[in-house]
C-alpha cells in the first residue's frame, strides 16, 4: 500500500458478509477452515456459501455451510439457485436449511451449464423468492443479486430494473451486487432504484484482485467493467505478482474507501476463500482485523 495506506475514522459499524464457495480438494478444505476461522475475527454479520451452477455443489454447499457455522458460531447463508431445478428438490433443500437453524439464504436464478437441461418451473429469481416465501413464510431472511453494471442477458437497463423491483416485491429482504470496480456504477444504481421507489438495502459486493487472468475471465462472464486504466496496470504486471497484488490490494481499498465514505451499509466480500487479501483491506481502511492471519490464507 501507498498513497491509500492513511487509516480513517472507523465507518459507523459497516456491515461485512464474506462469500466462499464449496471447496473440492482436501487442500482447498484446509484453506477454508483457516479463512473462516480468520475471517470469524472481525465480526461479520454473517458468511455465505456459493451454489455451483445446476446444483452441480448441492451436497458440497450444504456441507460447507453446516461446516463453517460450526467452526464460527456464526450465521451462514446458503446460495441457492432455481434455474433447472425440481421444485421438490428445492423445497428439501430448504427443510434441511430450516432443521439445521439456517435462517438467511441468497436466492438466485442461475445460469444452466451449457448442454444441460431446461428451464423448469422457477424461471427467475422472483419466482424461487416467491416460492420460497410461499413455503417457509418469513422464516428465512433472504438477500438477491443485483447488477449496477446491469445483468448480461437483460433485454435493457430499464427492463432490468424492473426485474429488480419485481424480485424484492416478491419478497426479497436485501441485495448484494455483483461486484463493479468502478464506485459510480454503485451510486448511480442507488439512484436509479430510488427513482422507481426501489427502497431495498442494497450491499456492494466487492471482488479483491490477486490474479489479472481470473479477474478478467469472470468479468467478461458475468458483465463487469475493469476501467482501462486498471486494466492496463493490472496486465502490465504480468509475471509480477507481488507488484499485481499490492496494486490490486490499493485498487480495491480506494474503491470500498469510497463506497463507505458515500453511505454504502458494508461491503460483501468474493473471498475465493481466501481470508488475506479481505483482511489486508479491512486493515488498511481502519475496520477491525484479527490477532493472528496465517501467511498462506
Ligand atoms: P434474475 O434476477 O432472475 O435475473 C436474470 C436475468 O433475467 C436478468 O437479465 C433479468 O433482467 C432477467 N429477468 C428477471 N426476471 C425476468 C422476467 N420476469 N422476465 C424476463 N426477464 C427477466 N450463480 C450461481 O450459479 N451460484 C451462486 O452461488 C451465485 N451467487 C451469486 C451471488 C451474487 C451476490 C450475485 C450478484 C450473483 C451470483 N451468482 C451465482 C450469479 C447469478 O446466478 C447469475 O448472475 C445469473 O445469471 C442471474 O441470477 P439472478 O438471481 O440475478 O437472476
Amino acid at each position: 500500500m501507498t498513497e491509500t495506506s492513511s487509516p480513517l475514522t472507523p465507518y459507523p459499524s459497516p456491515s461485512l458478509s464474506f462469500e466462499f464457495f464449496p471447496p473440492k480438494t482436501e487442500k482447498q478444505v484446509g484453506t477454508l477452515q483457516r479463512s473462516c476461522v480468520e475471517l470469524a475475527e472481525v465480526d461479520p454479520e454473517y458468511f455465505s456459501v456459493t451454489f455451483g451452477a445446476g446444483g452441480s455443489t448441492r451436497e458440497g454447499t450444504a456441507r460447507t455451510v453446516l461446516d463453517v457455522k460450526e467452526r464460527t458460531g456464526l450465521d451462514v447463508a446458503p446460495h441457492i439457485s432455481c434455474i433447472g431445478a425440481e421444485p421438490d428438490v428445492i423445497l428439501a433443500l430448504l427443510r434441511r436449511y430450516k432443521d439445521n437453524g439456517i435462517k438467511r439464504l441468497v436466492a438466485l436464478r442461475g445460469d444452466i451449464p451449457s448442454g444441460m437441461g431446461t428451464y423448469g418451473r422457477l424461471r427467475y429469481a422472483s419466482d424461487l423468492v416467491a416460492f420460497i416465501r410461499e413455503h417457509t413464510g418469513d422464516f428465512f431472511r433472504i438477500e438477491v443479486g443485483c447488477y449496477p453494471e446491469f445483468h448480461p442477458q437483460a433485454e435493457n437497463a430499464e427492463a432490468d430494473m424492473q426485474h429488480f423491483k419485481q424480485k424484492m416485491e416478491a419478497g426479497a429482504d436485501a441485495a448484494i451486487t455483483q461486484y463493479f470496480f468502478n464506485p459510480d456504477a454503485y451510486f448511480r444504481f442507488l439512484d436509479a432504484c430510488e427513482r422507481r421507489h426501489i427502497d431495498a438495502t442494497i450491499v456492494p459486493g466487492v471482488m479483491p484482485i490477486t490474479n489479472y487472468k481470473q479477474i478478467a475471465r469472470f468479468s467478461d462472464a458475468c458483465g463487469a467493467e475493469i476501467p482501462r486504466h486498471i486494466r492496463k496496470r493490472l496486465e502490465a504486471y504480468d509475471g509480477d505478482l507481488d507488484s499485481l497484488r499490492a496494486y490490486g490490494e490499493e485498487v480495491v481499498t480506494e474503491l470500498c474507501r469510497k463506497l463507505l465514505e458515500g453511505g454504502a451499509p458494508g461491503v460483501h466480500f468474493y473471498t475465493l476463500n481466501r481470508s488475506r487479501p479481505t483482511l489486508a483491506i479491512l486493515r488498511n481502511l481502519g475496520l477491525p482485523e484479527p490477532a493472528r492471519v496465517d501467511e498462506t490464507g
